[in-house]
């Protein structure tokens, strides 16, 4: 067979927490295009690319960290699993169950799931369970039930999702050669910018997996040598309706058409800070119009289709080079986090707020000609 891309699990094995016996849960995640985006480097005058992760099997970058979860869930002998979402990890997790075997249960927040996401739970055979509340306190039960009951918990609070999802970091660095000045990326539950400071950081030093890599041959625990040599300044991006790290306490009511962000008390706090803070970097907010734009942006000028939330990083680099923030000549990378059919509505609004209507015509070359400025 010609070479196809195997998993992030396979490709990455000697940097996971996995062993020779392991049965690897895989849809074949992760090898997302790395994107050089043009319009982008022509403003910052510098080189911009954008990690395109709605390319991912069930269409956001939580496949990553799924695959590891579920490997290790059914390792550890799981045979049930639970998850909070905004959406994506429920989509997520319930494709990796059912490949798995496992029964999936999802808590969603009261009306505001994208359409495309809770469908994807659904096909896949999720229990799905709509909580009176928000994302946060989805979370708490969930977190509550896998305490008390025989089932595991696949949010990012679980380090595996965490192990699974700094491959990110590596295929950047892979792609690039070595790592970026700058790693831009949203911030909704902080497990993502955990997960890419991590991998950022393994792959600048040498490195021992304390649990051998043994996927697909046998191997004895050997030293990495680092693979790149730096690390990149983190730049994170908050809804400004759902901004807790921004402001420095837990918001109770967060509000954004970002739904996959509105995220009030985000489990992966401190992580998120230490990547801020270690990196010489910052965590920002972006309003819900700067996220409009910078979507309307991605998929009108570098013909990269994302959902509202994916576009938070983009949004935040606009924001900071119209700020003066943004040094010339250098390398940016942007984590686009999910995939526009995700959440199809808003490229259906112009930039006013009014419906997109398409022009109607006659059947009839001329008139379509006409329409089209050819006659
Ligand atoms: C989950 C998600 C985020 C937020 O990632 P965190 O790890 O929770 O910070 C952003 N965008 C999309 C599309 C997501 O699915």
């Amino acid at each position: 067979m010609a070479h196809q891309w195997r998993g992030v699990i396979r490709e990455y094995s000697d940097r996971l927490p996995v062993s020779k016996s392991t049965r690897v849960v895989t849809l074949g995640e992760g090898g997302t295009p790395l994107i050089e985006a043009p319009a982008l480097s022509q403003l910052v005058d510098g080189e911009v690319w954008v990690k395109f992760e709605g390319m991912n099997p069930t269409g956001s970058f939580k496949d990553r960290g799924m695959t590891m979860a579920i490997t290790a869930a059914v390792e550890q002998g799981a045979k049930a699993v639970v998850c909070a979402s905004t959406g994506n990890t429920s989509a997520s997790a319930a494709a990796y169950a059912t490949q798995a075997g496992l029964t999936c249960a999802v808590l969603v927040p009261d009306g505001k799931i994208a359409m495309g996401k809770l469908s994807q739970a659904i096909a896949h055979g999720a229990t799905l369970l709509q909580v009176d509340g928000n994302f946060d306190n989805c979370l708490d039960v969930a977190r509550k039930l896998s305490e008390n009951y025989p089932v595991f918990l696949v949010n990012s609070v679980n380090p595996n999702r965490i192990e699974g999802q700094k491959t990110g970091a590596f295929e950047v660095v892979d792609a690039l050669g070595d790592a970026p000045d700058y790693h831009l990326l949203p911030v909704g539950n902080a497990g993502n910018i955990t997960a890419y400071w991590k991998g950022y950081q393994e792959y600048s030093q040498p490195y021992t997996n304390p649990h051998p890599g043994a996927v697909p041959a046998g191997s004895e625990p050997v030293e990495l040598p680092a693979v790149a040599t730096r690390t990149p300044t983190m730049w994170g991006f908050q809804a400004a309706g759902a901004a807790p790290i921004v402001l420095g306490h837990p918001v109770t009511e967060p509000d954004t058409i970002a739904t996959a962000i509105r995220i009030g008390n985000p489990a992966s706090w401190e992580q998120a800070e230490a990547a801020r803070d270690e990196s010489g970097g910052m965590i920002d907010s972006v309003t819900d119009e700067e996220i409009l734009a910078a979507h309307r942006w991605l998929s009108a000028r570098e013909g990269v289709f994302v959902e509202p939330a994916s576009a938070a990083g983009v949004a935040g680099l606009i924001k900071h080079h119209a700020l003066g923030n943004v040094p010339a000549g250098k390398r940016w990378v942007i984590t686009v986090t999910g995939h526009g059919l995700k959440d199809p509505q808003w490229a259906l609004r112009n930039a006013d707020g009014s419906d997109v209507e398409p022009q109607r015509v006659p059947f009839d070359v001329v008139a379509v000609a006409e329409a089209l400025g050819l006659a």
